[in-house]
């Protein structure tokens, strides 16, 4: 008898870069995700240019968020992340170049996840503007938009 595949579940994530061509990390990021064949259906956000929170020493970010159907488990979808971190560093060290991406699991489902290796939904998305206005084109969310850093969005985004 055949095993009954896993259900889909819609899932949103925050994608960040500020080094190198930002705008080509973060859709070589996506067409990562995509490739890996357990993630269809994605939608993206606009482009927006972000001040960054947290170290003020820093260029300004590119950020997406996305939305997207899988099949993977929570901590599948983080290793898959993570390598795909680990993918554009490598990519980056041969240009002589840093860090280029963080990719984030805002929400999985209606999951709540509290586990050392990852919270769902992402503990500090509700401070964050640059995370909230791009996933507000995507999904309703109901909650204050922060207004200390500047959100701008750029254009369209495709990958
Ligand atoms: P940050 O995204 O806060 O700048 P990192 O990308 O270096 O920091 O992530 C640090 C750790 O956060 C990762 O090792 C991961 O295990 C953990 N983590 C917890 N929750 C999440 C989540 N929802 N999405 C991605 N990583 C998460
Ligand atoms: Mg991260």
């Amino acid at each position: 008898m055949k095993e009954k595949a896993t259900a889909d579940v819609r899932c949103y994530m925050s994608l960040g870069s500020n080094m190198g061509d930002r705008e080509e990390n973060l859709k070589t990021a996506v067409r990562l995700l995509r490739d890996s064949g357990r993630i269809r259906n994605i939608k993206s956000s606009s482009l927006y240019e972000t001040e960054p929170v947290g170290y003020d020493d820093q260029d300004d970010f590119y950020n997406i968020c996305i939305g997207f159907d899988t099949d993977l488990k929570p901590l599948e979808l983080l290793d898959l992340s993570q390598a795909i971190e680990k993918e554009l560093l490598r990519v980056r060290t041969i240009k002589n170049g840093p860090r280029t991406i963080d990719l984030d699991i805002l929400l999985y489902g209606d999951r709540k996840i509290n586990t050392k290796r990852l919270m769902v939904p992402h503990e500090r998305m509700f401070e964050r503007a640059f995370v909230l206005v791009p996933l507000s084109e995507l999904t309703d969310i109901d909650c204050e938009i922060p207004s200390d850093k500047s959100v701008r969005k750029l254009r369209k985004f495709t990958f």
